[in-house]
């Protein structure tokens, strides 16, 4: 039997359902899945007027143990173990995929959204962006790595911010946890913003020497401890956004990551006097990805994580949207 979460329609609650045991494609690998993390992004698309496929099973952020292989793989073998992240396939052939920007590629795929995901206990899926995960690592504490940990790891990267810099991370759930814990890991001075008393305490307990209530915290970033080198906003609130903004020093960087529906405003004459730059910044590169792995194995990072059954996935979708999830949520098979 296969079970999975699958989004039947537009704006209908996920359910658990019986799925087809699938069977692997040319370029393909079949999974058995080991875990897989439930992300914001899983309930953005679940609350889209539009999705572009249903009914689609979600989830991007899998660990699985390959049963076998399609026609033309030869990257994988039956045995291997193997992480699955957002970004599902892409052309290969454009400007951004043979620069290694495929993460920009305007022709890819994504896992649980344009493609299958991998929220099932088995699933078929495209070779080409899957990494090897290293053994030792338990599979409830891989998973978030390969969405949550490996956007986190880039989002930092972007500040370009120095050893000794402050940078400052707002929203402190499964992506804010791990950017403070790669932020203190290279040197920076972290400051952890949110609206969660227990989320703040999460994030001194990973590193963060400062903590901040969200409400004003530009202002209180900017009026106690000077202002910040660096800013990434990994909630997705334009109200953050805005803050994030505000807490800058001159010269300061913010990279934007969490997908907020609503605009924000631009401080044009401030931007421009102050010198700030604003990025975006979206998943990241293959080289991340092998190195946020390698991190966690190391023990340098520890997702602070809830492991469930599957039939949990309803509730937890539903704890997720009300911000009352501490870590990282995951299902394990
Ligand atoms: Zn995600
Ligand atoms: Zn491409």
């Amino acid at each position: 039997m296969n079970r999975g979460v699958i989004l039947a329609a537009a704006r209908q609650p996920v359910a658990v359902a019986d799925l087809p045991l699938p069977q692997p494609a040319p370029g393909h690998v079949f999974l058995k899945m080991e875990a897989c993390g439930i992300c914001h992004s899983d309930l953005f698309i679940a609350g889209m007027e539009t999705p572009p496929v249903v009914p689609q099973v979600l989830g991007h952020e899998g660990i699985g143990r390959v049963q076998s292989v399609g026609d033309g793989v030869t990257s994988f073998a039956k045995g291997d173990r193997v992480g699955v992240t957002f970004l599902a396939s892409t052309c290969g052939e454009c400007e951004l995929c043979r620069a290694g920007r495929e993460r920009f590629c305007a022709r890819q795929l994504n896992s649980g959204y344009t493609a299958p995901g991998v929220l099932a206990g088995f699933v078929s899926v495209a070779a080409q962006h899957l990494v090897c995960v290293p053994h030792g690592l338990r599979a409830a504490e891989a998973a978030p790595m390969c969405c949550a940990g490996w956007t986190a790891y880039r989002a930092v990267k972007e500040t370009a911010a120095e050893p000794g810099a402050t940078i400052a991370i707002f929203g402190m759930g499964g992506l804010g946890h791990l950017a403070a814990q790669f932020a203190h890991h290279a040197g920076l001075r972290v400051a952890a913003v949110d609206v969660s008393a227990e989320k703040l305490a999460l994030a001194r307990s990973v590193g963060a020497e400062i903590t901040v209530n969200a409400e004003n915290a530009g202002r209180t970033l900017q009026k106690e401890y000077g202002g910040m080198d660096a800013a990434v906003v990994v909630t997705g609130s334009a109200a953050a956004a805005a803050q994030a903004l505000r807490s800058l020093k001159r010269c300061g960087t913010a990279v934007l990551v969490g997908m907020a529906q609503a605009p924000a405003e631009l401080p044009i004459v401030d931007t421009v006097r102050r010198g700030i730059t604003i990025r975006g910044s979206f998943l990241g590169t293959r080289e991340d990805l092998d190195e946020v792995f390698r991190l966690a194995a190391a023990g340098v990072v520890r997702p602070h994580v809830e492991a469930h059954p599957i039939d949990d996935a309803p509730d937890l979708f539903d704890r997720l949207s009300r911000g009352d999830i501490t870590g990282r949520a995951v299902v394990s098979f």
